[in-house]
């Protein structure tokens, strides 16, 4: 089969496309002959190298994914040739402590496919029965193919980890961002007021079309002073920071009293500083979460199936084009995911 794959870990001229052994198919996986996988930062990451993480290589990204079932393992019962399926990239053992209590994303083994082994951005993928949701007919392959991380990911952060609440005001962050444009769908959805940030007017735009509320360029101002002058001196139930080392002191500032700041990732860096007396003398919460449960994945994506919920798509590639895709998501000036289609698929 032909698979974006890279053979070491460097900036996206180490990225190839070409032949990969065709994948086999163990006794509780599905074999998935895929349609359309996007990309995430997080494929920026594991193409760069991240410390700690020891990649069989060459190795194939990608933890966005769906397509149709081809065949099956022995002891796989939910799906069969034929179906179609979208890729939930988190594993977790089932077996530990917190598997057992439900917890999977606490998994002492939890890792993603495509970040921790190999991933989907390839013409077939052979997958844990466990890791595949079913996609009705009618939906795009491009939606079913973007939606799964950003938005397991931001539903998981907001109503499990925040317990957002109809009328609580929340900030997103970086509301251009795939998680971030799923967080103010949700929180829309959910019937918050919703405070977003961008740095672009095109980009603010956007997210008021995903229905932000309340939009604020933090290039041109400190978004924590900005939330405090929209919300008179009070600030946000809730901020969504994805990106961590530039932003983590606005976000605290910006929190009301009994404020909530969940957090998913550290893009601009994992060590920043912090004014613990804002902390304890507002009684703030610091929550943390990745991904999300399977019970919790069955739930957003439903919402994505009905329409309520709906990645934006910036533009489909061939896979062959990955490097391009990349470069689109290292530029950061567009809005919404992109998306690979193997090359063999004339009609994604
Ligand atoms: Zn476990």
């Amino acid at each position: 089969m032909q698979a974006v794959q890279f053979a070491g870990h460097g900036d996206t001229d180490v990225i190839e496309y070409g032949d990969y052994p065709d994948p086999e198919v163990g006794s509780d996986e599905v074999l998935v002959e895929i349609r359309a996988g996007a990309l995430n930062h997080l494929d920026l990451w594991v193409r760069r190298g991240m410390p700690g993480i020891d990649l069989e290589m060459p190795h194939v990204p990608g933890s966005d994914a769906a397509g149709v079932v081809r065949e099956v393992g022995a002891d796989v019962s939910r799906f069969s040739a034929g179906d179609r399926a979208a890729l939930s990239a988190g594993v977790s053992c089932g077996d530990c402590e917190f598997c057992r209590n439900g917890q999977y994303t606490l998994c002492t083994g939890f890792h993603i496919i495509g970040e921790h082994v190999r991933g989907v951005h390839s013409e077939y993928a052979a997958v844990p029965e466990a890791n595949l949701i079913p996609v009705p007919e009618g939906v795009d392959w491009a939606i079913a193919g973007s939606a799964p991380l950003v938005f397991q990911t931001a539903w998981r952060m907001l109503i499990d980890r925040a317990e957002i609440e109809p009328g609580e005001s929340i900030l997103v962050l970086g509301a251009s961002g795939g998680v971030g444009h799923a967080a103010v769908q949700i929180a829309a959805y959910a019937g918050a007021e919703v405070y977003a940030t961008g740095s672009t007017e095109a980009k603010l735009e956007a997210a008021r079309e995903l229905g932000a509320d309340h939009v604020c360029n933090y290039e041109e101002e400190s978004f924590a002073d900005w939330v405090r002058e929209e919300t008179g001196k009070r600030g946000v139930d809730v901020v969504v920071d994805h990106v961590g080392g530039d932003t983590w002191r606005e976000s605290i500032r910006a929190l009301a009293k009994g404020g909530r700041l969940v957090t998913c990732g550290a893009t601009t860096g994992p060590n920043p500083e912090t004014d613990v007396r804002r902390i304890f003398w507002n009684g703030l919460s610091v929550l943390g979460s990745t991904m999300a449960t399977p019970g919790q994945v069955d739930d957003v994506m439903e919402l994505v199936w009905d329409g309520q919920l709906e990645p934006a798509i910036r533009e489909t590639l061939p896979m062959s084009e990955a490097a391009r895709g990349h470069e689109l998501l290292e530029g950061r000036e567009g809005f919404g995911k992109v998306v690979l289609v193997p090359d063999s698929v004339e009609e994604p």
